[in-house]
């Protein structure tokens, strides 16, 4: 159970040495309490003046001996005490995929990650409105719009290992699974050529998340048992046009708004026909999600007035949607509509 107590204004003592207790102490000053750190167990010295009676007491388990006899007196006199996990070893990265932009998509171990960040270098695409709630640690924006990169990727690689270096816990949070057109894999491999210990929490990609958003199944059966994940971040070959139209499974493109008319052409010229259906899904989860549906032949026109976050989906499943574009789906676009609205 997880319950939420207003500590704007009230006294916290937090127990715990430094190292073990400063995430606990960032999470509670964030919360606006008034912290108070006691750092040695009782009968040594403290770290400065103690309130009275704290209102709550967070005990971080910092493995010492030596602090129940203190957690005991203030349960008996009536202090709450909550249990606080020590915080982990310093000087490390984790990668964290933030799913396609909305909080139910967030896993647990993401969650988690942020909580315990010391600081969190984020992308435009990772759920960042939410970050001031999720993580107390600093955040840093490293987002890129597409077309102009804010911060050079070789930067942002620098800014991640300093960090860890320095002996913080770094969060890399990155839009969908870092795995998947996230250029996880150079951020992992600059830590590793830094020396600095790296772990990967996948995410919920795009790929297959926002077409969902719109109802869209990227297999269903009898319809398309495979589904391919392509950039279109660069116009494709005419060679992988064929592949890509020859696979007759669905094709799901990244990244692919600037690139659709050579896309929808190349398809064609490769064979594929003029009628198959073409999805473009827009700013999935996000207030303004908007679907448009065409077929190959007449896509360009028809989604010429979209633009990027965008997931394109071309193949029979499109149509599958479209029989059963089921009700939830359909209000869940109005309800962000609406949202945007309000917003304007
Ligand atoms: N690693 C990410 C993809 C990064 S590439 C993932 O796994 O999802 C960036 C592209 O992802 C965007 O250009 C767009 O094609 C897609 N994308 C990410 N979030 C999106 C969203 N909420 N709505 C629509 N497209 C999205």
């Amino acid at each position: 159970m997880e319950l939420s107590i207003d500590l704007s204004g009230r006294d916290v003592l937090v127990t715990g040495s430094d190292l073990a207790a400063r995430q606990a102490v960032r999470r509670y000053a964030a919360a606006g309490a008034n912290v108070f750190r006691l750092s040695v167990p009782e009968g040594a010295a403290g770290d400065g003046p103690l309130p009275e009676r704290p209102f709550l007491i967070a005990a971080v388990d910092d493995g010492q001996p030596g602090w129940e006899p203190l957690l005991e007196r203030a349960r008996a006199a009536g202090i709450p005490v909550a249990a606080e996990p020590a915080a982990g070893p310093t000087g490390h990265v984790t990668l964290v995929g933030g799913g396609p932009g909305t909080l139910d998509l967030l896993t647990v171990g993401a969650v988690t990650a942020l909580r315990d960040a010391d600081v969190v270098f984020y992308d435009r695409l990772a759920p960042y409105q939410e970050l001031e709630r999720l993580s107390s640690g600093r955040l840093v924006d490293v987002g890129k719009q597409p077309g102009h990169h804010k911060i050079p990727q070789a930067d942002i690689e620098k800014l991640m290992v300093d960090a860890a270096l320095a002996g913080e816990n770094v969060v890399r949070l990155k839009g969908g699974d870092p795995f998947v057109f996230g250029r996880g894999g150079e951020e992992v491999a600059a830590c590793v050529a830094a020396g600095v210990p790296v772990n990967v929490i996948s995410g919920v990609t795009s790929a297959i998340s926002v077409p969902a958003a719109a109802g869209i199944p990227v297999t269903h059966r009898n319809v398309s048992h495979m589904f391919t994940v392509v950039s279109g971040h660069a116009p494709l070959t005419e060679e992988e046009h064929t592949h890509l139209a020859g696979l007759g499974g669905t094709i799901v493109v990244l990244m692919g708004i600037g690139t659709l008319p050579q896309l929808a052409a190349g398809l064609r010229r490769a064979g594929m026909r003029a009628d198959m259906p073409v999805a473009v899904v827009e700013r999935g989860y996000r207030p303004g999600q908007r679907t448009t549906i065409a077929e190959l032949a007449t896509i360009e026109s028809a989604a010429s007035g979209c633009s990027n976050p965008a997931v394109l989906v071309i193949g029979e499943v499109v149509g599958v949607a479209m029989a059963s574009r089921n009700h939830a789906a359909a209000s869940a676009d109005l309800d962000r509509l609406a949202a945007s609205l309000l917003e304007a």
